[in-house]
């Protein structure tokens, strides 16, 4: 299993206050993907004084130092991705919001040439939608 984000941010030699510590701690785990609102939520259950402008200025930290994706996928909340492997898929739920990751290693199909528009590909991420387990 590659690190957490927690693991990842004690390898940097990242300063790690309560409040940041509080924040990696929520973004623990596989296919987690929380809007900034359910960061705040679960954060403050492990620290009742965090402050909702810390909770979202750490995330946005977080992201600008490549240690968490800041995802859209869609159309309504943001959400934040601790998985950073290069290139993952998502299945999003039409119904609910729920994001899951798909699995590392499964390919975007190649583009054929004709529809490069003179354009280097570099990487391509599919967003499959449905309907989740639960909501069906
Ligand atoms: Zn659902
Ligand atoms: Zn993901």
């Amino acid at each position: 299993m590659s690190p957490s984000l927690l693991e990842r941010l004690q390898a940097r030699g990242y300063r790690l206050t309560a409040q940041r510590r509080a924040v990696a701690q929520v973004l623990e785990g596989e296919n987690v993907h929380l809007t900034a609102d359910e960061v705040l939520d679960q954060a403050q259950a492990l620290l009742p004084e965090i402050s909702r402008a810390t909770v979202y200025s750490t995330l946005q930290q977080f992201t600008e130092m490549g240690e968490l994706r800041e995802l859209s996928l869609d159309g309504r909340s943001k959400r934040y991705d601790p998985n950073i492997a290069p290139v993952h898929h998502h299945l999003v739920c039409e119904s609910c919001g729920s994001v899951f990751d798909v699995a590392h290693g499964i390919k975007a199909p190649t583009l054929p040439a004709a529809q490069h528009h003179g354009m280097a590909i570099t990487s391509a991420e599919i967003v499959y939608q449905g309907t989740c387990a639960d909501c069906r």
